[in-house]
């Protein structure tokens, strides 16, 4: 950079030297400064967005490779929903229908993580959209697996339960009843065998001779034992669980104890007229939750659909109960 300048003289026809002010000589050295570095910018400019280091070119190339990543994952995570989605569907549709059970409603299963935007510190790269949407899957896909595996355990509890409960249901016929002939009563509205008006029987009557075998219908706890001269005479109660219990009366004799345990099939007693009774005849009642009902609908063990119509026929004679 010059330091001194010279001015043509007319007068003298020479040339004389300027002096520059120091002030004069440090604006000048800023103004070279500044436009040196604008062109230096420039020039970075250039460079910046045109030509890619060797650094950059390396981050595209990482860049590339975990896009590619992110997007197979995605391809593996669409299977895994798919699969999810099958087991929920036979979840639904197969077990919980098997086990009577409420399928779980879909807003529970699809139930998203409310509130915050959970993505947000994800948000705002170029590449933002394939991560956020990844990790929205993966938390989605760990919600719906959790919300299966508890289903499962719940049916695994249901499927011990069923099977004990099938086996306590009071499901088959308490005595013998070849060709059904020793179905008498039915449930319902009967006339009363001594008072001789229209009176709710509560249960079902079987008549067979003193001495045969009553069994009890489902497995349980022999939870009442008596012996009376009146009403049900001598009877037991069986107790199923689930909210069931079994009722037989007029017996001539017991073969349980009370606080025993039965299994369907077992003999706990022999028929007999001991009691309210006009003739030898098993006085049989279920109580589901307290309340009597029709024994006729539970003997789906043992009756082909044939003798069922032919049961219900039977028992819906109205005719006198033997009580
Ligand atoms: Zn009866």
């Amino acid at each position: 950079m010059p330091t001194s300048r010279y001015r043509f003289n007319p007068e003298a026809l020479s040339y004389d030297k300027i002096r520059l002010g120091f002030r004069a000589v440090l604006l000048r050295s800023f103004a070279y400064f500044v436009g040196s570095l604008l062109v230096a910018f420039v020039y970075y400019l250039i460079f910046a967005i045109f030509i890619d280091s060797p650094k950059e070119k390396a981050l595209l190339r990482e860049i590339d490779q975990l896009t590619l990543q992110y997007e197979l994952i995605q391809r593996e995570m669409a299977n895994i929903e798919k699969v999810i989605g099958q087991l929920e569907e036979t979840d639904d549709n197969l077990y919980r229908t098997i086990f009577e059970s409420e399928p779980i409603p879909s807003t529970l299963r699809e139930g998203g993580v409310g509130g915050v935007n959970r993505y947000k510190e994800l948000e705002g790269y170029d590449n933002a959209s394939i991560v956020v949407e990844t990790t929205r899957r993966l938390d989605n896909i760990r919600k719906k697996v959790y919300m299966q595996s508890k289903s499962f355990e719940e049916l695994i509890e249901l499927a011990m339960r069923k099977e004990e409960m099938l086996s306590s249901v009071p499901a088959i016929l308490p005595i013998s009843n070849k060709d059904l002939t020793r179905t008498a009563s039915g449930f319902g509205q009967r006339i009363h065998p001594f008072y001789k008006i229209i009176k709710f029987h509560a249960g079902m009557d079987f008549t067979a001779p003193t001495g045969t075998e009553i069994y009890a219908t489902g497995d349980g706890v022999v939870a009442y034992r008596n012996s009376s001269k009146r009403g049900l005479g001598n009877h037991i109660i069986i107790n199923h669980g689930f909210g069931l219990t079994s009722i037989y009366a007029h017996l001539s004799d017991f073969n349980v104890r009370i606080g025993q345990k039965v299994k369907r099939g077992d003999v706990i007693g022999y028929v007999g007229s001991t009691g309210m009774s006009v003739a030898p005849h098993l006085h049989y009642e279920i109580k589901l939750n307290g309340v009597n009902v029709d024994p006729v609908n539970y003997y789906f063990n043992d009756l082909s659909p044939e003798e069922y119509e032919r049961m219900i026929e039977i028992a819906s004679k109205t005719g006198q109960s033997f009580d």
